[in-house]
C-alpha cells in the first residue's frame, strides 16, 4: 500500500518521469503501465541491484536534488558493475514530503542526463509521500553463466583496487564540516568523490574472463574485501604501503585519517578484484586501454579474514572496517 496520492501526481510523472521511458530491444514496455516488460536477449541473463539513500543517513539535509539524482543512479550501477553486466534500464521509488515541481525539474533534469550517459531506460517506480527517500533498481544484462561474484576468489590470486579509495569519506568530511583543508583545488577534488561517484561500468564488463571476484568498495576497502574473503572461504593480505592515495587525500592534515578513510572510508564505488597472479600483464593492459587506474595491493593466501601488512612485514591491525547500518 502507499500514501494517498497527491493532486497531479500522474501528471508530475508523466511530465518529469515518462521522458526517460524509452523502449529498446530490451524494454518492451516501460512507464505507464502496471509493470515494465523486460526482454533480455537469448544468451543472456538478468542482473538486478537496488539501493536506497535516506535523507540525514546517506546524503546531508537540503542536498541538491542535483547531487542526489547523480548519486543515486551511480550507487546503483555500480553493483552492475561488479557484476560484469551491461546496465540496461531502472526504477526509481522517490519518497519525499511534498512533490515541489522545481525539486522535480532538477532532479529529473540530471537523471536524464545520467540515465542517456549509462544508457539506461528508466522503465517504472513509484511515488510515495514520507521523509526523503530516494530508492533506484538498477537492471542489466551479462552473458549467461558470467556475472562476476564475490565467491570465487582463489588462493594465489592478486587483489586489486581501481582508482583510490577514501575520497568519498573524505569529501562527506569535509561536506559535515568536520575535515578542513587549506587547498581549494583538493577540497573541491574530494567533494566531487563523494558527489559524482564514477562507477566502473566497462572496466567492470572487461573484468570478465579475467577476474575470479569482484565487490565494489561501497561499505570501505577493507570491509567490502573481507565479503569476499568470507563468501570464497580464503583470507586476503594487504600490503599497506601499497594502498593508492590520491594527491588530496595526502593533503588531509592528519594522515592517520587519511589512511583510515582510504582503508574503511565507503563510497568510493571503485571495483575491488581478484585475478590469478598469471593475468597481471592483462590487467596491466586492460587498465591502460581503458585508461582506468588499477593498483595490486595484496594477495589472496589460504585461511581466512583480512590481514593489513605495513612496510616492514608487521601485521598491523586496523579496528572499524567500514561501515554498518545495524552493528552488533
Ligand atoms: P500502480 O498504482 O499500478 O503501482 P502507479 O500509479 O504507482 O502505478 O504508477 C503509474 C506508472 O508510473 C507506473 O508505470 C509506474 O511504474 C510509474 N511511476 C510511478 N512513480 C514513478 C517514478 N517515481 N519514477 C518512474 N516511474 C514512476
Ligand atoms: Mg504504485
Amino acid at each position: 500500500m502507499t500514501t494517498p496520492n497527491r493532486p497531479g501526481e500522474f501528471a508530475l510523472i508523466e511530465r518529469f518521469f515518462k521522458p526517460l521511458s524509452r523502449t529498446t530491444p530490451f524494454v518492451r514496455q516501460g512507464i505507464g503501465d502496471d509493470c515494465a516488460v523486460l526482454s533480455p536477449a537469448a544468451d543472456e541473463e538478468l542482473v538486478l541491484s537496488v539501493d536506497t539513500l535516506v535523507e540525514g543517513m546517506h546524503f546531508p539535509r537540503h542536498y541538491a536534488p542535483a547531487k542526489l539524482a547523480v548519486r543515486s543512479l551511480a550507487v546503483c550501477i555500480s553493483d552492475l558493475a561488479a557484476a560484469g553486466a551491461h546496465p540496461e534500464a531502472f526504477t526509481l521509488a522517490l519518497t519525499a514530503p511534498e512533490l515541489s515541481e522545481s525539486w522535480l525539474a532538477e532532479f529529473s533534469r540530471v537523471l536524464a542526463a545520467e540515465a542517456e550517459r549509462y544508457g539506461v531506460s528508466l522503465v517504472g517506480g513509484d511515488t510515495t509521500r514520507g521523509p526523503l527517500t530516494v530508492s533506484v533498481q538498477a537492471i542489466g544484462c551479462v552473458p549467461k553463466g558470467c556475472a562476476l561474484t564475490r565467491r570465487a576468489a582463489q588462493s594465489g590470486d592478486d587483489v586489486y583496487i581501481t582508482g583510490t579509495t577514501g575520497d568519498a569519506a573524505a569529501g562527506l568530511a569535509i561536506l559535515q564540516g568536520n575535515v578542513k583543508l587549506e587547498n581549494d583545488l583538493m577540497a573541491d577534488y574530494l567533494l566531487q568523490r563523494f558527489n559524482k561517484p564514477q562507477p566502473r561500468v566497462q572496466f567492470g564488463q572487461a573484468l570478465v574472463g579475467l577476474a575470479n571476484s569482484v565487490i565494489d568498495v561501497s561499505d570501505g576497502l577493507l570491509a567490502d574485501l573481507s565479503h569476499i574473503t568470507r563468501q570464497s572461504q580464503v583470507a586476503a593480505e594487504i600490503q599497506l604501503d601499497a594502498v593508492p592515495f590520491s594527491e588530496a587525500l595526502r593533503s588531509l592534515p592528519n594522515q592517520a585519517d587519511a589512511l583510515h578513510y582510504a582503508l574503511a572510508g565507503g563510497e568510493d564505488f571503485e571495483l575491488c578484484f581478484t585475478a590469478p597472479a598469471g593475468l597481471a600483464p592483462d590487467i596491466h593492459k586492460l587498465a591502460q586501454r581503458l585508461a582506468v587506474p588499477c593498483t595490486r595491493i595484496g594477495s589472496i593466501v589460504a585461511g581466512e579474514g583480512v590481514r593489513c601488512i605495513d612496510a616492514a612485514g608487521q601485521e598491523v591491525l586496523v579496528e572499524n572496517k567500514g561501515y554498518d547500518h545495524f552493528p552488533q
